[in-house]
């Protein structure tokens, strides 16, 4: 999975992402840096693709970062690494 090369994001809400027992990921389509983030300072209807329009990312600074549901491993349960 690649959010970068996605040109339809998933219109998947905070709320439902929280009750889906899925995490907020955040990637940088510059430097690739892959990061969670916290989904308690959003209102619970925001839509999750539609955080990332306000960030940068910390690295490198682009402002062409992506915001994306992210579930764990289907075979092993484990959340994905975060990365840079
Ligand atoms: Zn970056």
């Amino acid at each position: 999975m690649d959010a970068c090369q996605v040109t339809s994001p998933e219109k998947v809400t905070v709320e439902e992402l929280d009750q889906s027992d899925r995490r907020l990921g955040l990637k940088c389509c510059e430097c690739h840096r892959f990061r969670y983030m916290r989904t308690h300072r959003y209102p619970a209807n925001t839509i999750v693709s539609k955080i990332a329009r306000k960030l940068r990312c910390a690295q490198c600074g682009s402002e062409d970062v992506r915001t994306f549901p992210v579930e764990r491993h289907p075979g092993t349960g484990y959340w994905p690494a975060e990365g840079s």
